[in-house]
């Protein structure tokens, strides 16, 4: 059986700066974000989904 990870996407908030940030959700409901790396722009790891 192969194994697949389920991967929702979703967009986030940084708590920082305000910016919306494109991310996905693990099946553990941990924030990835897309296209950068697990820190915003401004530098913030804080990220609150907004659905
Ligand atoms: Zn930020």
């Amino acid at each position: 059986m192969a194994t697949t990870t389920t991967r929702t996407k979703t967009i986030v908030n940084c708590l920082e700066c305000g910016a919306m940030i494109a991310a996905e959700l693990d099946e553990r409901g941990s924030v990835c974000l897309l296209g950068t790396e697990d820190a915003c722009q401004c530098g913030g790891r804080e990220f609150r989904r907004l659905r």
